[in-house]
């Protein structure tokens, strides 16, 4: 299905849905919520910069909708940190009240900049999974640089894809629409490994200047701001060291992002670290089994899927941009919020994911 039938198809369930006012036919259909609600988000930033082309659209959402989204929320569950739904899972407990956690990936600044401060005016517990290779440091992570690179000048980059061998000489030629550095871009982050995007960013930083003043608001945390927010109630969980999508690394490699992270969180903190986020919500028997040996109690996905082995490893998520509760309208609808937090959606859109055993490539690269 096209991305716009798809938003046809959401809206058109959405309002139906809404017009009815069957929130509790929602809950039916989503299976009643026995499982809690847990939201994933990525950057929140201030109330101008989300209509910056320059940032990936669907990773953003801005401090005021950041802050509707939760009202709207708050009113319909009751919101609890981390190791009370883990421990509540692990019972086997029923979730009697509707119950909510929010969750922040890759450990951008601008959670400590503009969803923390609403966090603590709120009183609402918050986990955020941080890429603990980047914490601190100056560059951006390989999607954001990718990203810049590729929008930035499409055929040109193109060219070095060619010549890398990631990309065909016809499928270049064909690749002109507007979303096509987009496309890429996915491409690029679910078939390669880390060792493989560090050679595509390297081969096309070295052609194309990037633009360091796009590159501002793409930085991590500071240790010292994770230990504020953790002492302000804040649950520090591990989203690998480098940001590596797990079903794209060798068993070693895979083990070394899991446990390495943990580690270096637990003597940087001082505290235990249970909790994990799956980069890109990407995971399978594998990589389950090596989140389990490194430690981890409680994984997170981005989808609906589970692993029945290890359930508390495949916690689903739902995840939230500026646009997720809009209207065809722009305004913020009920109806669409109560579709997407019950996980509705997820029947009419599916999963781009494939959760069986992925075969690792032969090559790491999978370039010539
Ligand atoms: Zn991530
Ligand atoms: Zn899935």
């Amino acid at each position: 299905m096209t991305a716009v039938g798809r938003a046809h198809l959401k809206t058109g369930l959405a309002l139906m849905l809404g017009v009815t006012r069957t929130d509790r036919l929602i809950r039916l259909m989503s299976g009643t919520r026995r499982l809690p609600l847990v939201v994933g988000y990525h950057r929140v930033v201030d109330d101008g910069r989300q209509r910056r082309a320059s940032i990936i659209a669907p990773m953003l959402v801005s401090r005021r909708m950041f802050e509707r989204q939760l009202d709207w929320i708050g009113r319909r569950f009751r919101f609890v940190a981390l190791d009370e739904l883990g421990a509540q899972l692990e019972s086997g407990d029923p979730f009697e009240t509707p119950t909510a956690a929010i969750t922040f990936d890759d450990g951008y600044r601008d959670m400590y900049e503009h969803a923390y401060p609403v966090l603590k005016r709120k009183g609402i517990p918050a986990a955020v999974f941080v890429v603990t290779d980047w914490i601190d440091r100056a560059s951006a992570l390989y999607h954001d640089r990718l990203y810049l690179l590729l929008t930035r000048d499409w055929p040109a980059s193109c060219e070095v894809l060619v010549d890398l061998g990631v990309m065909t000489a016809e499928q270049a030629l064909a690749a002109r629409g507007p979303n096509e550095p987009f496309v890429a871009l996915r491409h690029l982050l679910t078939s390669l490994s880390q060792e493989g995007l560090a050679r595509v960013t390297a081969a096309l930083e070295a052609k194309l200047a990037v633009d360091t003043g796009r590159l501002e608001g793409l930085k991590p945390l500071s240790w010292a701001m994770l230990a504020e927010m953790q002492r302000g109630g804040i649950t520090v969980g591990s989203h690998t060291r480098t940001h590596a999508l797990l079903t794209r690394e060798s068993p070693s490699r895979m083990l070394e992002e899991t446990a390495g992270a943990r580690r270096a969180l637990e003597e940087r903190l001082g505290t235990p670290i249970d909790h994990f986020a799956y980069p890109d919500g990407a995971f399978d028997a594998e990589t389950v089994e090596t989140v389990a040996r490194a430690g981890y109690r409680f994984a997170y996905t981005t989808c609906h899927h589970r692993d029945r082995r290890h359930p508390l490893l495949t916690i689903p998520r739902c995840v939230l941009w500026e646009n997720s509760c809009l209207d065809p309208a722009g305004r913020f609808s009920a109806a669409v919020a109560s579709c997407v937090t019950s996980g509705i959606f997820h029947f009419a859109s599916g999963c781009r994911h494939r959760h069986g055993v992925a075969p690792r490539p032969a090559s790491l690269l999978v370039l010539r």
